[in-house]
């Protein structure tokens, strides 16, 4: 396994950073997941606007050009020989003192490690997970606005650790007014009577990539989309339920905090909008 760090191609022994990096201090950086389908990066350029924005907001100069940046995404994989497989991109703030004034880095990381993933079986996709809502909220805006894709996970590693407790693949979080957000890493849909339902981001959720791709291919196959705040009743009685996002693509939910959804699996449309998701997963993107 080839890690690109900082324009230079590494071996896993040897990719690593400073105990004074802020990224590990404070969290003081951003991310991407990123998914690559028969060697073609799966809505790059979305993942890089997200990102150069996320950076732009954290006031963080990314040492790379948009362009060196693609490149250096396309030739980690290239070395690692990988057509399948998820890449991960970090830039850290980068090492500077104890203190957390991010004057005093110098200059940011950049890190980019690409591996095989660990998904969902296909039983999963059929069948679907069981899912809880979980206690913690969902940052509002100012505070950690979840639309900056940052190092500050640990709001969504509390929601982690209580799926885990429950022995459910993904919660449910809402945001401070009781709404319902997203998962800990994916994004939620809810189907009623034929029409798809969303929360706007608004509500307390990342612009998923996945929840664009899904919410464009609604249009495209003509299911009527809305976006829409709505709360747990709405996902209890709602016929189909599931989660968008990089690594789970389109997940089913068959059960939320013990109520049947729907008919207990992976509902009709949800089951369409996965089956037509996996035909543009190799198209759409950078080869
Ligand atoms: N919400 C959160 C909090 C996430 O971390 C992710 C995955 N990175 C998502 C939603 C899904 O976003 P995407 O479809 O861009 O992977």
């Amino acid at each position: 396994q080839v890690i690109y760090l900082n324009g230079e191609y590494v071996s896993k022994e040897n990719a690593k950073i400073s105990v004074f990096d802020h990224g590990f201090l404070y969290g003081d950086g951003i991310f991407e997941g990123i998914r690559i389908y028969n060697g073609n990066i799966f809505k790059c350029k979305e993942h890089l606007d997200r990102l150069y924005d996320s950076a732009k907001s954290i006031m963080l100069d990314i040492p790379l050009s948009y362009t060196e940046m693609e490149q250096a995404l396309i030739e980690t994989i290239r070395r690692n020989e990988f057509r399948d497989g998820y890449i991960r991109l970090v830039v850290s703030r980068g090492p500077g003192n104890l203190g957390l004034d991010p004057t005093r880095c110098p200059k940011a990381w950049v890190i980019i490690i690409v591996e095989q993933l660990a998904i969902y079986s296909e039983e999963a996709y059929r069948d679907g997970l069981v899912s809880v809502s979980v206690v913690q909220r969902r940052n509002i805006p100012d505070a950690l606005n979840p639309k900056i894709k940052s190092l500050n996970y640990l709001n969504n590693i509390l929601v982690k650790i209580q799926a885990n407790l429950a022995g459910v693949g993904e919660a449910i979080m809402l945001n401070a007014q009781g709404y319902v957000a997203e998962g800990s890493s994916d994004n939620i849909f809810i189907i009623k009577k034929g029409v798809v339902y969303t929360p706007p981001c608004y509500i307390g959720a990342l612009e998923g990539i996945t929840r664009a791709a899904i919410m464009e291919l609604c249009d495209k196959l003509g299911y009527k989309l809305k976006e829409e705040p709505f709360t747990l009743h709405d996902v209890y009685v709602a016929d189909e339920v599931f989660f968008t996002g990089t690594a789970a693509e389109v997940i089913a939910v068959r059960e939320v905090d013990g109520r049947q959804i729907g008919a207990g699996k992976a509902g009709t449309i949800t089951t369409h909008l996965l089956e037509e998701f996996r035909k543009i997963v190799d198209v759409d993107g950078v080869k």
